[in-house]
């Protein structure tokens, strides 16, 4: 039902996304400790990836999005997608890292040097994580 007020069609919509999102995984336990709770959608394979923004898609676009993933709640989430990152910074050769971490410092953004080396942005995060400071990485789902 569309809102006059753009506040209230804002609210409106986080609402019906959110009810969704608990709908889909009220029937779901984590793949690696069988939690309930706080569970995210974690994607194996991060170049299969279209995004984790699904919520309002059509039910055929979530769908084919969500086969490529599975339900991990958020603790097991971060450790699954650390230990992505290590092993996809293997990618870049120690003289890239090297590259990263000075384009960074000069003020690249994390999406553009994912970009220009061909990586995730959790790769570029993972290689600058000794340069502070940095944006905390965000792995809601
Ligand atoms: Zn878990």
């Amino acid at each position: 039902m569309p809102y006059k007020d753009p506040d209230k069609q804002r609210e409106y919509q986080c609402r019906w996304i959110a009810k969704r999102r608990e709908g889909f995984f009220s029937s779901k336990v984590c793949h690696t400790c069988g939690a309930k709770e706080a569970l995210e959608l974690h994607h194996p394979c991060p170049e299969t990836k279209v995004s984790h923004n699904i919520w309002s898609w059509s039910t055929a676009r979530r769908e084919a999005e969500i086969a490529k993933c599975v339900v991990l709640c958020e603790t097991c989430h971060a450790a699954e997608s650390a230990g992505q990152a290590r092993e996809r910074q293997c990618h870049l050769s120690p003289a890239q890292r090297q590259e990263v971490r000075l384009l960074r410092r000069q003020g690249w953004r994390v999406k553009d040097l994912a970009q220009r080396f061909g990586v995730s942005c959790d790769v570029i995060y993972w290689t600058c994580r000794s340069l502070a400071p940095l944006p905390r990485l965000r792995l809601a789902a």
